[in-house]
């Protein structure tokens, strides 16, 4: 029996644990773009890195303390504007109407008693990363699926008729102990006891006994990871519950993986297990902004996500020798790159690997509106494919990187910045 456990309105429980007197009342998180680390003053930039297991994005964030006035706040020529969009809305705020991704000046207009709180995310990777741990105590097989999400396999551990009660009092124990509620699904399926904890939810638990009935009636677009395209092609044969999906295995076989690997996920007989995820394989980052033209500012900025990246790499000690590039223009214009190059990494490589693939594929006079950096193909760099040519050069920068390592790590991420960032 797989269980899928998920905590209810997150960001908003986890304010909630730190601060009681936000519960029972319309409480939101929220957020602003994450552009943070452009800026040109310096905000001791640190990196949480708590859940490194690959699932979740590292987050970088000032240690400046937020409030709604200084971070939502924008005041030009006398006039405030309130910024931002709801990430997080507690239930009692969803009745209003507020939803996630609304922007916050909206929602407080439907809900104008509601306590809205700038996002701290140290905070949330934290309590992810310790209910993981109490999970992974509990349960022999434990997978994170995202930053609030668990899937567990208790498959020859606890009895099919006692699944119900060991979730309940696995639900109990992370209220007793964290002060968060989640909510729990159970099926014989993966996917399934997924779907089912939306039928649990707030702080409920469903179990799934007959798939069948239960896929029946449900609308397409409540399963896991039925997008927007693939809604629109079953609609197309009026596909329209996840009972019809069912019915149209001829023609979902038809479509190869993606419609195989669909009819039996929603019909539970897709035999999938708990990924315990493991080592990361790639570390990127990337940042959508308002459309820039200036060539200088671009590249400046492509710098400074390239230092964030050295930092990550480094802090785990990868020599990644695959690095991409890719820029989004505005109406839809792409340009990316990767390389291969087989020798030591440090800051200074990486920012000249760079810098030549954005002379090589950037588009002059249009405007950029998104930058994305990956490097990834990680190697021991005692491996003897490394490049022995620039060996002893490599190996200078590379050490320089190490001494830069030690004093961001104290001092924060922007206490050293290479000339082209500036
Ligand atoms: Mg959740």
């Amino acid at each position: 029996m797989f269980i899928h456990v998920d905590i209810d309105s997150f960001f908003a429980s986890a304010e909630r644990s730190v601060d009681p007197s936000l519960k029972g009342i319309p409480i939101a998180v929220g957020s602003r773009s994450n552009l943070e680390i452009f800026s040109k003053k310096r905000s001791n930039i640190r990196l949480m890195n708590e859940n490194s297991g690959a699932f979740v994005t590292p987050v970088f964030y000032s240690d400046k303390k937020r409030t709604f006035e200084s971070y939502f706040v924008d005041e030009t020529e006398g006039r405030k504007k309130i910024r931002g969009i709801i990430t997080t809305a507690s239930y009692e705020a969803r009745s209003f109407g507020v939803k996630t991704a609304m922007p916050i000046a909206q929602a407080l207009q439907l809900c104008p008693k509601m306590t809205v709180i700038p996002s701290n995310y140290p905070l949330y990777h934290k309590l992810s990363h310790q209910i993981h741990s109490f999970m992974m105590a509990h349960i022999p097989l434990v997978e994170q699926y995202s930053i609030d999400e668990f899937f567990g396999d208790v498959s020859g551990w606890i009895a099919e008729d006692e699944v119900y009660d060991f979730a309940k009092s696995l639900q109990e124990k992370i209220l007793e102990k964290f002060d968060i509620p989640v909510s729990i699904g159970i099926a014989k399926a993966k996917w399934i006891a997924k779907l089912a904890t939306e039928s649990a939810k707030p702080y409920g638990i469903f179990e799934v006994k007959d798939i069948d009935a239960y896929i029946e009636m449900l609308p397409i677009k409540a399963f896991p990871g039925i997008g927007k395209g693939f809604q629109e092609r079953l609609g197309k044969y009026y596909i329209a519950t996840l009972g019809d999906v069912k019915r149209h295995k001829t023609l979902l076989y038809s479509w190869k993986k993606p419609g195989i690997q669909l009819y039996h996920r929603v019909t539970g007989t897709d035999n999938e297990v708990i990924e315990s995820r493991g080592e990361r394989k790639s570390i990127g980052i990337s940042r959508t902004f308002d459309a820039i033209d200036d060539a200088n500012e671009v590249k400046r900025r492509m710098m400074i996500m390239a230092r964030h990246i050295v930092y990550m790499v480094i802090e785990i000690g990868a020599n990644p020798t695959t690095y991409y590039l890719k820029i989004n223009y505005e109406y839809g214009v792409k340009a990316k790159k990767s390389e291969t190059v087989n020798r030591i990494f440090s800051e200074k490589l990486f920012k000249n690997i760079l810098s030549n693939m954005y002379e090589e594929i950037s588009h002059a006079g249009k405007g950029a509106v998104k930058l994305s950096l990956n490097v990834s193909n990680f190697t021991s760099q005692h491996t003897k494919t490394l490049s022995l040519l620039d060996h002893d050069e490599d190996l200078l920068h590379h050490t320089l990187s190490l001494e830069i390592q030690k004093m961001r790590e104290r001092f924060g991420l922007d206490i050293i910045k290479t000339a082209d960032e500036l």
